[in-house]
């Protein structure tokens, strides 16, 4: 990760921190980056200023050491050098592990007591105002040898540890913004799979429902007569079985109407098979609308029908017998116009078997047929 020196310091405080050390050492201070651009000058000397950064062929000498400091403080610690217009600066490598990057300034003071003839001959030879020049040349401070190498072994050490610590910050900065993006990026996964998987569900409900109705349609086409959209025998059994169990619970018992049309064999000679057909189809259509919900209307073969009739006793079913061979008599068929059935009543008793009552059931029938049909017979056997 290569990192600058703006990176990992703020220069805010930096200025600050270099704003006190001039004001209580009163000693000139600049940081430069990598590139040689001033990031910080605090306290320069007027002399530096207004003359000889002023003046551009003393310009030339100061730039002249700016630029030369690199190469020099490839090999040095710190390096102290008197600068071509007469001052000592001192500069110092900022490190970041082996990587510099940038410099450290202290400069633009005096060992010694100015040397006031050098300095006059080099107002003269630049055209300074001699006077203004001295004056500014009085503020430069004297600072000892000794006293330079403590502050730039503070400096040195200083500016170690701020690009260590500065560093580091930056690392766990970086390594915390690579985390979040993580996270962020796991979240819109999980957001997307979860979309996904919530689509793969409503999916499956739908196909559950599809089959769930395929199945309901195949069940209900397993116990339906197709012609006459009645139960079928399959459903007789599934009910009378459930029915029969009720009964042995002490639940009311049921009863069965077995009828049969009479001399239907006449009705499709007469107008033909497929006339016979509707007339079934319309007989049924007949008895659905007079049975109650929860009774059954089962095609028991040919054109032979039976009425299961739930929690029914026989002096019940009797009478609804009745009033179905009435409304059957009554009908006009198409094409055929009257027929009429013939019916026999019976109920379940106790301890009876299922085969038994049908026994029952069907010699009522027959008992009806041999009475001269169109009439009900209820089964009076005990
Ligand atoms: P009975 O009064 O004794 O019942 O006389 P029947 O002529 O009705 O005699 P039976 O009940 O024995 O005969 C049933 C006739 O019903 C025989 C058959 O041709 C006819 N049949 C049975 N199933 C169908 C069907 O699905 N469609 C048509 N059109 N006729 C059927
Ligand atoms: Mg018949
Ligand atoms: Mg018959």
């Amino acid at each position: 990760m290569d990192l600058r020196l703006q990176e990992i310091i703020s220069l805010d405080e930096l200025r600050e921190l270099m704003l006190f050390f001039y004001e209580a050492v009163g000693i000139s201070v600049g940081v430069m980056d990598e590139d040689q651009n001033w990031l910080v000058t605090i306290g320069w000397q007027h002399i530096c200023t207004d003359f000889h950064r002023a003046n551009p062929e003393c310009r030339k000498n100061c730039l002249l050491s700016e630029h030369r400091i690199k190469e020099y403080l490839d090999s040095k610690d710190y390096l102290i050098y008197p600068c071509p217009n007469g001052l000592i600066e001192v500069a110092i490598p900022i490190l970041l592990d082996q990587t510099t990057l940038g410099f450290f300034f202290l400069g633009q003071f005096l060992h010694q007591p100015p040397d006031l003839d050098y300095f006059r001959r080099q107002a003269i030879a630049y055209g300074f105002n001699i006077d203004a020049y001295l004056q500014a040349l009085e503020r430069v401070p004297v600072v000892s040898r000794q006293r330079v190498d403590y502050l730039m072994r503070f400096f040195a050490r200083f500016f170690n540890l701020l690009t260590r610590i500065g560093a580091e910050n930056q690392k766990r900065l970086y390594a915390e913004d690579e985390i979040q993006k993580a996270k962020d990026e796991l979240e819109v996964r999980v957001e997307e799979r979860t979309r996904e998987l919530n689509l793969a569900l409503l999916e499956v409900g739908d196909l559950a429902a599809q089959l769930n109705a395929s199945l309901q349609q195949i069940e209900s086409l397993a116990v339906t007569d197709s012609l006459t959209d009645t139960y079928n025998r399959r459903k007789f059994d599934e009910i009378v079985a459930a029915e029969h169990g009720h009964e042995k619970h002490g639940k009311p018992p049921f009863s069965l109407i077995m009828l049969d049309i009479d001399h239907f064999k006449k009705v499709n000679d007469e107008f033909g098979h497929s006339t016979g057909d509707e007339v079934l189809k319309c007989l049924c259509r007949l008895i659905r609308g007079l049975i109650r919900q929860g009774d059954l209307l089962i095609r028991w073969g040919g054109e032979e029908f039976i009425l299961l009739l739930p929690a029914t006793e026989i002096d019940e079913a009797g009478p609804f017998a009745e009033r179905v061979r009435l409304e059957v008599e009554q009908e006009n068929f198409p094409v055929v116009g009257k027929i009429t059935i013939s019916l026999g009543v019976a109920q379940l008793r106790k301890g009876d078997s299922i085969n038994a009552l049908l026994k029952r059931v069907d010699n009522a029938l027959y008992q009806a047929k041999q009475r001269g049909r169109n009439r009900v017979v209820k089964c009076t056997e005990t």
